[in-house]
This record gives C-alpha cells, sequence and structure tokens, in this order.
C-alpha cells in the first residue's frame, strides 16, 4: 500500500481514513489514483479487510486490481456522452428557433391568404361583396329557399344620373357617394340579407325569407326612403336617387344568373318609367328585352350585308348663299322594314360597342362619296360626320382618320366632325387631346345639339372647335318661346365673341329662319332647305331651282 502511494503524507492520510473503518470491521473498497513502480501513473482498485484472528492490532490485508483501462474507458464514454449531450441540447435549440420561424411564417401565409380571399370577394371601394361572392351566397340563399319552399328577392339597383355626378363633379365626389350609398343600404337591410357591388354605380340586394311581391315592395321602398335624405360631399349636397328593379325566386327564376338578368331588366323598365322606383319582372319586360336583342342581331347583319346607307342634308350658308357643307346622316335600309332611322339603333349600337365599326364605315363612306362627287364635277364641299362618344373614345380614332384620308385622297379640311357636348365631357383633358391632333391635322370640329348638355364656357374657350350647332329644340318654337329666343340669342353671341361659326338645326319655316336672322344666326339647316338626300339626288341642290324657300329675294344663288 505504501508503494502505490506517491508520498508518505498521502499513504498516511489513506491509513488513517481506511484504518478507522476496518476497525469497526467493515471491509473498505476504494479506487483511487496509485503509482506503479516504472513512475507510471494507474488506477487501483483496493479492497481491504481485517485479517481474521489478530485481535490487539489492526492488521489488513489489501486485495489490488489495476483498472486504469476501464478507467480510460469510463472516461472515454462519459467524454462522449457528454459531447452527445451538448449536440442535443445544440440540436433541439436549433430545431425549436425554426420551429417558431415556422409558425409565424404560417401565421403570416395564413393572414396573406385571408386578405387575398377578401380582396377577390370584396369590393375596394365600398368593402361590400362584390360579384363573385354575390354569387356564391345567391347560390346558397337559393338552395336554402329550395329546400324550405321560401322565396327570395333579388333587387337591381342602379343609381340615377350618377354618371352626370361623377362627370361634373369629379370621380372623388363620386366615390364618396358610392361609399355612402354603401353604408346606407347595408343599414336597412338585416343581417340575414346580402348587398353587394357589381361596379359602377350598379349593386344587387339579395333577401332572403320573402313571403311575395308585397314583402318586396315593402322592402325596395325602404331601400328608397333610405337613399332619400340629402348627403353634403366636398360641400356639394347631393341626392343619390335609385331606380330598382325586383326579380324573385322561384316566380322569375331558379338561377342566379337567370334571377339577376330579370332584375336588371326590371331596373331598366324602372328607370324608364321615371327614376326613383321599383319595378318587377314581368315576361312582357322579357319579350321587350328579347326583342332588343333581335334587333341587335339584325343590326350585326345588316352591317355585313351593307344595308347601311348615308343620306346627306345641306348646311346652308345665308352670307355666301351657297350649301356650306354636306351632312352624313346614316339611315338603315331594312329590306323588310324600310328606312329605318338613326335615333332607332344609334344608342343600341353605342350600348354594344356596334357604333365603332359602324361610325368607322361612316367616316370611310362620306369620304368616298365626296370623291366621287368631286369626280363628277359637283363644287368642292366639306362632308361633316356625326361621332358618337364611344367613338370619339376609341383608341387610334386620329390614326384611322388620317388613314381613311389618305386612301381616299381627301383633303383634310373637307372633312368636319360632329360631337355633343356630352362627348367632352366624359374625360375633357383626353377629348382635348384629341381635338387637338384632328385640329391639327386641318380636321373642322363642330359642337352638334349645342345647348343641351352641360357646357361650361370656361371649358369651350379652352376647345379647339370652330363651330357651334344650336339644338333644333331651341329652334323649334323660337318664334312662341322668349326662353328660347334668349337662349338662341346667347349662343350666337357667344360664337361671335370667340371667332365661331353658329348654325341653327331645324329650320322649318320661313318664321323661323327670320326670327334667326334678326338674332344675327348665318348659316341653317332644316326641312325648310332640304330633307336629307340620298347621295344621287345631291346633285339638285346646286340646280338654281332649288331651296326654293329663299326665293323670297331673287337673287339667291342657291
Ligand atoms: P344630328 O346630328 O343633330 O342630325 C340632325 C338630325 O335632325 C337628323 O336626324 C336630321 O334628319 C334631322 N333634321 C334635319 N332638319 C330637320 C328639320 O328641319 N326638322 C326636324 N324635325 N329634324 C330635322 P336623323 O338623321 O334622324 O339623325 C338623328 C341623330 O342621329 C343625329 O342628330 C345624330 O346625332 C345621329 N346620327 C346620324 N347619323 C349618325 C352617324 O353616322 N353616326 C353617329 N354617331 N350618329 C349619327
Ligand atoms: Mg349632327
Ligand atoms: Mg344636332
Amino acid at each position: 500500500m505504501r508503494e502505490l502511494h506517491p508520498s508518505e503524507t498521502d499513504f498516511n492520510r489513506f491509513g488513517d481514513w481506511a484504518c478507522q473503518r476496518i476497525a469497526v470491521g467493515e471491509m473498505v473498497v476504494t479506487e483511487m489514483r496509485g503509482q506503479r513502480k516504472d513512475g507510471a501513473s494507474i488506477w487501483v482498485r483496493a479492497t481491504g479487510r481485517q485479517a481474521t484472528g489478530v485481535a490487539d492490532s489492526v492488521d489488513v490485508v489489501w486485495i489490488f486490481e489495476d483498472v486504469t483501462e476501464r478507467h480510460s474507458a469510463e472516461q472515454a464514454l462519459r467524454c462522449a456522452h457528454d459531447e452527445l449531450e451538448q449536440r442535443v441540447l445544440e440540436r433541439t435549440t436549433e430545431l425549436s428557433g425554426a420551429n417558431q420561424q415556422l409558425q409565424a411564417e404560417i401565421f403570416v401565409r395564413l393572414q396573406a391568404e385571408q386578405r387575398i380571399w377578401h380582396i377577390a370577394h370584396h369590393d375596394g371601394l365600398t368593402g361590400l361583396p362584390n360579384r363573385t361572392l354575390l354569387h356564391d351566397r345567391l347560390e346558397q340563399t337559393l338552395a336554402q329557399a329550395e329546400r324550405a319552399g321560401s322565396r327570395v328577392a333579388v333587387i337591381f339597383l342602379d343609381l340615377d344620373r350618377f354618371k352626370a355626378i361623377n362627370d361634373t363633379l369629379g370621380h372623388g365626389v363620386g366615390d364618396e357617394l358610392l361609399k355612402h350609398v354603401a353604408r346606407r343600404l347595408s343599414a336597412v337591410v338585416r343581417a340575414v340579407d346580402t348587398v353587394s357591388r357589381l361596379g359602377g354605380d350598379e349593386f344587387v340586394i339579395v333577401m332572403a325569407g320573402i313571403a311575395g311581391p308585397e314583402d318586396a315592395a315593402v322592402a325596395a321602398q325602404k331601400v328608397i326612403d333610405a337613399l332619400a335624405a340629402a348627403v353634403t360631399i366636398e360641400g356639394h349636397s347631393l341626392r343619390a336617387t335609385p331606380s330598382l328593379g325586383i326579380a324573385l325566386f322561384p316566380d322569375d327564376g331558379t338561377a342566379p344568373l337567370h334571377l339577376m338578368k330579370n332584375a336588371d331588366t326590371a331596373m331598366y323598365q324602372a328607370k324608364a318609367r321615371g327614376r326613383n322606383t321599383y319595378e318587377f319582372f314581368t315576361q312582357r319586360l322579357n319579350a321587350e328585352t328579347e326583342r332588343a336583342f333581335t334587333l341587335e342581331q339584325r343590326l350585326r347583319l345588316a352591317i355585313e350585308a351593307g344595308h347601311l346607307v348615308l343620306h346627306y342634308q345641306p348646311l346652308v350658308d345665308m352670307e355666301t348663299r351657297k350649301v356650306a357643307s354636306l351632312e352624313a346622316l346614316l339611315r338603315w335600309n331594312d329590306p323588310e322594314h324600310g328606312i329605318i332611322l338613326p335615333g332607332e339603333f344609334i344608342p343600341l349600337a353605342e350600348e354594344t360597342g356596334l357604333i365603332v365599326p359602324i361610325g368607322q364605315w361612316v367616316i370611310a363612306e362620306a369620304l368616298r362619296q365626296n370623291r366621287r362627287w368631286q369626280e363628277a364635277g359637283m363644287p368642292l364641299l366639306p362632308v361633316a360626320v356625326n361621332l358618337s362618344p364611344r367613338q370619339f373614345r376609341q383608341k387610334d380614332l386620329v390614326g384611322g382618320i388620317r388613314a381613311l384620308l389618305a386612301e381616299t385622297g381627301q383633303p383634310a379640311r373637307l372633312l368636319e366632325l360632329e360631337i355633343t357636348e356630352s362627348t367632352l365631357l366624359h374625360d375633357l383633358d383626353a377629348a382635348l387631346e384629341t381635338l387637338r391632333e384632328l385640329d391639327a391635322m386641318g380636321v373642322r370640329l363642330a359642337i352638334d345639339d349645342f345647348g343641351t348638355g352641360y357646357s361650361s364656357l370656361n371649358h369651350l374657350k379652352r376647345l379647339p372647335v370652330h363651330k357651334l350647332k344650336i339644338d333644333q329644340s331651341f329652334v323649334r318654337d323660337l318664334c312662341h318661346d322668349r326662353d328660347d329666343a334668349a337662349i338662341v340669342n346667347a349662343i350666337i353671341g357667344l360664337g361671335s365673341a370667340m371667332d365661331l361659326h353658329v348654325l341653327a338645326e331645324g329650320v322649318e319655316t320661313r318664321d323661323q329662319l327670320a326670327a334667326l336672322d334678326k338674332l344675327g344666326c348665318r348659316q341653317y339647316q332644316g326641312y325648310l332647305f332640304s330633307r336629307p338626300l340620298p347621295p344621287d339626288q345631291v346633285g339638285q341642290l346646286f340646280n338654281p331651282s332649288m331651296l326654293g324657300c329663299i326665293a323670297t329675294e331673287p337673287d339667291h344663288t342657291i
């Protein structure tokens, strides 16, 4: 034992500790560091106990085992274990970090998905359900009503004259008004009903649990009342009166789209009946819609079959006593119905977009016809062509006109374009741009039906136009109605101040002519001089005996 201990002190300390236990009969088992004879350090397992039969002295028997190898194996194992634990700890922290990040990402993605869903199903301006969501809700509501055997009302709502508010007061005011209407509509219906905005000023309300038409009528009146009070936006006091069309499930249809279409048809009827009112869908309305549809089909066919023709009406200049230009007026020469006037199909063509190809054809044909007349030796005259609002806004109108002029070899100054005031109001800046380009090309520009639109003098000042055509409604009662006379007088004054030609439309009688002459008007158009004529009769206008109405003064050259 002594030899195992590196020093005497170590040995003694160990001896004291071991002997105490051995003396009381315990067996000592311990492992300790020892030293081999060659000085190498080893681990020793020492087992000691008292030798038997010796009473008064402590004789101890020791057994030593070299356990160095086991120790180092254990040590290595411990190290490996510690290292492993450390790695596990690190990995766990790492994983829990990743997990937290993943959770956060999932949350953000869920939120984004919800947001996308909301955007895809709601109207950005008012936050109301949009067409997609309306369709889903309507389908659900109809399915429930079918099971319960109850009725559903689909109400189509359109604001009266919203476009005028938008055009004159600006989109900002229009948007505010729409938001306001959305709030009032949402407040007036029950929580289970759906109010949605389809776009523009069109809203659809779906009401479930309706007993019959009376119920729907009460609801519709409530909606009208809810919108009745004026609202002040940017200092303007505005009243958003609606027109409502109602279709009932299952009476007027069972499919969502069918019901919506019928409610829409009824809404148009309400508008036609005088606005700020509601109308129920009826089969009679359906028949009318179908007529409009067949009219559209027939018009398409007429375009293809070349049944559209132009008639020409002279615009007369009393200064020179000559025909100053010829206005091309569209006619539909239907083999079955005869001549159909533009008032009957231009609005539909405008609505369906057919006006764009039609208008293109009108310009081309008017230019071609003018060339034919020139070739036949008729005096060189400008032709005037009417442009509808939609046509005026069409992309590359100017480029198209330039190409047609080149194609027909006509100088730009022999083309006059007539547009109405409302055409200009839609987007004044864009209109101005188009007008300036046309003006720069040399095309002449006239404002048609002047006095009927919302013309601001400020606007007029900026427009490069050459002529104002006083609307025939002012000419009609000119001789009896002092207001009309005052308006005509004002327009003539305006024209001369702005150095524009002023022409009176719809002159039918000599009295009208005399009154206009007295007010200082010098250019006229009307049945008094000539009705619109087919191209082959236009030559007669240059025959001195024509336009005989002016024969009061014998030396007229017209
Ligand atoms: P507008 O441009 O103001 O044309 C004048 C209208 O008044 C023509 O009707 C003409 O026939 C009619 N009129 C002429 N003199 C008299 C008269 O003394 N008394 C009365 N009561 N009426 C007279 P029309 O041809 O039926 O055309 C109506 C409107 O249709 C035109 O009004 C114009 O706005 C539009 N329109 C005609 N042709 C075209 C076209 O090619 N394209 C487009 N976009 N619109 C056209
Ligand atoms: Mg015209
Ligand atoms: Mg006119």
